[in-house]
């Protein structure tokens, strides 16, 4: 067989350059395309694969971005088709009741951070406290991080979030207001400001947390 401009016989098998990583390789390694003169794409199919692996790649992290940027969006679509389609909800709630209930009570024992946080925030709200929508979960998680996890009055690990000035004495609900506290201390402070806990109370070994100023 005549050998073809552009192609070389190599120990007997016909070859074309990949132009994209240089080798000399048998037709079949190149995919087809109808629309060359020998049916033969000009770059391998190897090379080929990487440069779809490349715009695969930079596709998934375009699309990643996008779901990012739009999380409130969808978030606020979804809220606003529940509201609108009560009794879809309902039908979706009564068949998926079950499995609805084991992963609900699974979500909630995994984010009780997350679940106090709520809850002091609708505390703060009905009160129409000051940084009431300002402050997150973030911010919170932030504080008891400061606190490390416990009792900002005697150190045992902590279970709620205290206003240590009381909503009800007009404390705001901005973070420098908030602090991690167990719940005996918890419920002998109350609503009490200033705070006035009994001194054997802080003796708990390990002591007041010393970032208290
Ligand atoms: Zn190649
Ligand atoms: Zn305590």
């Amino acid at each position: 067989m005549a050998q073809r401009i552009g192609h070389r016989i190599i120990d007997g098998i016909e070859t074309q350059r990949c132009w994209s990583c240089g080798r000399w390789l048998p037709l079949d390694k190149f995919a087809r395309n109808r629309t060359a003169w020998d049916n033969c794409q000009k770059r391998c199919k190897e090379c080929d694969k990487q440069v779809y692996a490349k715009k695969r790649e930079h596709i998934l992290q375009q699309k990643k971005q996008y779901h990012i940027e739009h999380q409130a969006e969808r978030c606020e679509k979804s809220r606003r088709y529940r509201q609108e389609h009560p009794e879809i909800m309902r039908r979706y709630m009564q068949i998926h009741h079950d499995r609805l209930k084991v992963l609900n009570k699974e979500w909630r024992s995994q984010n009780r951070e997350i679940l106090r946080a709520i809850g002091a925030k609708r505390r703060a709200i009905e009160k129409e406290a000051s940084g009431a929508k300002y402050t997150t979960v973030a911010h919170i998680s932030a504080r008891w991080e400061y606190y490390g996890w416990r009792c900002y009055l005697c150190g045992r690990p902590a279970e709620a979030t205290d206003h240590v000035i009381p909503l009800a004495k007009g404390g705001s609900h901005f973070p420098a207001n908030l602090r991690p506290i167990c719940t005996s201390c918890n419920s002998t402070k109350k609503d009490r400001w200033p705070i006035e806990i009994p001194a054997s109370h802080v003796s708990y070994e390990g002591g007041t947390n010393e970032r208290i100023s």
